[in-house]
């Protein structure tokens, strides 16, 4: 049988017709007063259809259009929003000086966490690059998403009366979505762009979401141009089996460089959020080489534009698959791509493990910029991926950190925007990475803050039907995916001491505990089956809820009405973490493990640690001992602090110093900046000197790649032949020293950078962070391959120090110099 579907829009009277523009835009779903737009039209209504506009304008009868077109207020009301959002459009909240807009930014991500009627995300790497489009439109930076379309999104949870998990998939209705089909001017017809999977073509067509000023393009495989097994390659995110996973990444990767060709985008930068959307290198290096470049050439053209973001320290979550399904869906590599199959294959093979192709591997391989999501997490990644870089110590491994950050705006409760927009003067958007205007919130005054506070938390409890709970209540929230690093069950170690705590009658304490585990994750789902029958078989009911299909809209709940946020996951396998940002910056505190960006933003004037920063080995140790704090800091600190007056000022002083240091520290607009300064830039330079657009880069490229053989042939005649103090080695407080250090080299002069680190110290005043000093030439004779380097040494305190050398490629000629693997000690 046939079927067809026929859409029937609804028609607005002509004065309200603005509403389409705002509703096909996400920005409605982070500005206040498009948000209370919608909701006045019909506030049952906007909560059944989502809250998605599109669906409430084209689902309510034509009188409801009849009333609201007289409707003076709602006419204004609306004119004031549509202004804002053209202005918007226009001039944004803030411009990047520094980032030349023609350089435009493609960010590729398996998923996007938009909102939660926009279902193509599963947890915090959506939400992460949700927050990211959001804020590169915030700050009218060029860029564009590029992402895949899934006709089912990510599952449903509901929970078994026993508390087993099951999903349940909805459609993503287009029809309902911000966002529009790209099709031809002349011919109307969708758009259409074909990759290469087992040798057939599979089709295309792309989608355009408006996130503000940022396109979003997401590729959809579910037309009729492809056979029914090829149409289901983007029916869902994270489900279905390797094969199926493989497919994803080709479209959205190889699918991903077409698809912005055809829209004729060219983008300066490239940036893989995850290692999903590899392959794109490979289809950009091939396009090099049908340029005339050999692979070799290709491969720096490609690698010098583009940046890695790394996720995870969790082998779990690092993609790899079997060298033969890579041949299976990829095909002949050399014949379709122009590259040798085995170069090709051993970019993306780990030193440990030959017949699996890793996607970070490839991506750390092939990406002149990478960086992991908190300081803690570029120290882990340093460590992880030491062996891709065997000549390079520890410290040196080029992975950048760069702290996830949050977009406020998304976060934040209009009750403390209102106070915001108060106390610390309309447009502190536009300076969220300015801590001078956050330290205005210690001028919030205190009752005002807690009344704020309480009505967020009474709202978050009045939703939650059925339940004891009591917003005069310490309550505590924990919410995130139950992946088993991030043990969930913990606080249930001791189920007699947590029951004490909890169901003390003087103090009580509530828990709010919500969250999914993957649909292929049995230890996951276990773990939420035995927090469900703990609270069930305990008689914790009264205490402690499980909500079920944790997605932005509770998470929006919790992090803006909860007292505490609790985080347990064992340090240190979570990157970054993200929820207890948003909970910072609705005046929630923190208590959790340190690990991921609580590791640097902890300090104990603005939440609490559990645990210490050893990492232990041993589960049982580890488990009792971080239970054992987590109870011990609850009782002792966290609950008389709570109890201690009507209006606890102590927990409202704490509450303003968390929200003033840590909302502009761990925002999207500081991370976007970061970005911008730390990959961006380069990469856009590196576009703009190497990148073919002409003849002579061409020339130019060949030449550096030239250079580049030269100095890997050449390198082993590389050495340090002599090291010596002057005056002496033993030297008083104020003499001034000057180290030398004689080179034999067969390379010119500026071709090398000469290095002196400080290692050590040994009077006890602790390690020396790591400081490189650069040493000038001072004596050449090229001829013999002989030159002398210096540089002069302060000595202002007594101690005896230790420094070592490195030569290495200069990496203003060779920008990618750490990654030769040259060097000299
Ligand atoms: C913020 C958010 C996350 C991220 O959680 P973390 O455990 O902090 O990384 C996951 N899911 C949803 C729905 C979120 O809003």
């Amino acid at each position: 049988m046939r079927t067809i579907q026929l859409h029937i829009r609804s028609s607005l009277p002509k004065n309200l017709e603005p509403l389409w523009d705002l509703a096909r835009n996400v920005w409605w779903s982070w500005n206040s007063n498009a948000i209370n737009l919608f909701r006045r039209i019909n506030p049952q209504e906007y909560e059944a259809s989502g809250p998605c506009p599109l669906k409430l304008l084209n689902t309510l009868p034509s009188s409801t259009w009849d009333y609201l077109k007289e409707d003076n207020g709602f006419l204004e009301h609306l004119n004031e929003v549509n202004l804002e959002f053209k202005n918007y459009l226009e001039n944004g909240i803030t411009k990047v000086p520094e980032y030349k807009s023609e350089n435009t930014i493609a960010y590729f991500s398996m998923e996007f966490g938009l909102h939660e009627s926009i279902l193509l995300y599963s947890g915090g790497l959506g939400i992460l690059s949700g927050d990211h489009l959001k804020t590169a439109s915030d700050l009218g930076l060029p860029l564009v998403g590029v992402g895949l379309f899934y006709f089912e999104g990510y599952f449903r949870q509901s929970l078994t009366r026993d508390g087993w998990q099951n999903e349940n998939y909805d459609l993503n209705d287009p029809f309902y979505l911000p966002m529009q089909l790209v099709t031809d001017k002349l011919t109307n017809k969708p758009v259409l762009i074909d990759v290469n999977i087992c040798d057939k073509k599979v089709f295309s067509q792309i989608w355009k979401l408006n996130v503000g000023k940022i396109p979003l393009y997401l590729l959809d495989t579910n037309i009729s141009e492809n056979s029914p097994e090829f149409q289901r390659i983007t029916s869902r995110l994270y489900s279905g089996g390797q094969e199926q996973r493989i497919q994803q990444e080709i479209i959205l990767g190889i699918g991903g460089i077409k698809a912005l060709q055809k829209l004729g985008i060219s983008p300066a930068v490239y940036h893989l959020n995850e290692g999903h959307s590899a392959f794109l290198t490979l289809e950009r290096m091939s396009q090099f080489v049908k340029k005339g470049l050999y692979w070799q050439e290709a491969l720096i053209a490609t690698k010098g534009t583009q940046v890695f973001t790394v996720h995870t320290p969790v082998p779990a979550g690092n993609d790899a698959f079997p060298i033969q399904m890579l041949s299976k869906f990829l095909g002949n590599i050399e014949y379709i791509y122009g590259i040798p199959e085995n170069e090709f294959y051993n970019l993306g093979r780990s030193p440990d493990n030959h017949s699996e192709f890793s996607m970070p591997v490839f991506a750390l391989r092939t990406s002149g910029h990478r960086n992991g999501v908190s300081q803690l997490h570029k120290k882990v990644s340093k460590k992880i991926w030491q062996p891709l870089w065997p000549r390079l110590l520890e410290n040196e491994i080029p992975i950048k950190g760069i702290t996830n950050g949050v977009h406020t705006r998304t976060w934040l409760c209009n009750e403390l925007v209102e106070l915001f927009d108060f106390y610390l003067g309309k447009g502190w958007d536009a300076k969220l990475n300015d801590p001078h205007i956050w330290k205005r919130v210690e001028n919030i005054p205190n009752s005002e803050l807690w009344n704020a506070h309480i009505t967020r938390k009474s709202r978050l409890i009045s939703s939650i039907p059925k339940s004891n709970l009591d917003a005069e209540y310490l309550t505590i929230g924990f919410a995130r995916r139950f992946a088993s690093y991030k043990r969930g069950h913990l606080i249930f170690k001791n189920i007699e001491r947590l029951k004490k705590i909890m169901l003390n009658s003087e103090r009580p304490v509530q828990l709010i505990i919500s969250g999914k585990a993957h649909p292929a994750d049995n230890l996951g789902k276990e773990i939420i089956q035995k927090v469900v029958q703990s609270i069930q078989s305990e008689n914790l009911n009264s205490r402690i809820v499980f909500l079920e299909n944790y997605d932005m809209h509770i998470a929006q709940k919790l992090v803006r009405g909860i007292d505490v946020w609790l985080n347990t996951p064992i340090r240190p396998l979570e990157a970054s973490g993200t929820s207890g940002m948003k909970v910072a910056l609705n005046g929630g505190l923190n208590f959790s493990i340190l690990d991921g960006w609580w590791d640097e933003g902890y300090s104990p004037d603005l939440g609490w640690s559990i645990g210490g920063r050893e990492n232990i080995y041993d589960e049982n140790i580890r488990d009792e001992r971080d239970a054992n704090s987590l109870y011990d800091i609850l009782e002792h600190e966290i609950i008389p602090l709570y109890y201690s007056a009507k209006t606890p000022n102590e927990w409202i002083d704490k509450m303003k110093k968390s929200i003033s240091v840590l909302t502009p520290k761990f925002s999207a607009h500081r991370m976007l900046h970061d970005y911008i300064l730390q990959t961006y830039l380069p990469a856009a330079e590196f576009h703009e000197n190497w990148s073919i657009h002409s003849e002579g880069q061409i020339e130019s490229l060949k030449n550096h790649i030239k250079n580049v053989q030269l100095l890997r042939e050449q390198w082993k005649e590389v050495e340090i032949t002599r090291v010596e103090l002057k005056p002496s080695d033993t030297v008083i407080i104020g003499e001034i020293v000057t180290l030398q250090l004689e080179l034999r080299s067969p390379f010119p002069e500026n071709w090398l950078e000469i290095s002196l680190v400080l290692e050590s110290t040994d009077n006890n005043r602790g390690q020396y962070e790591r400081k490189d000093v650069l040493l000038t030439c001072v004596e050449k004779d090229p001829v013999y391959k002989y030159y002398i380097y210096a540089v002069e040494l302060e000595t202002e305190n007594p101690e005896i120090r230790t420094y070592s050398m490195r030569v290495c490629p200069n990496p203003i000629l060779f920008p990618e110099h750490l990654d030769l693997d040259l060097v000299a000690r």
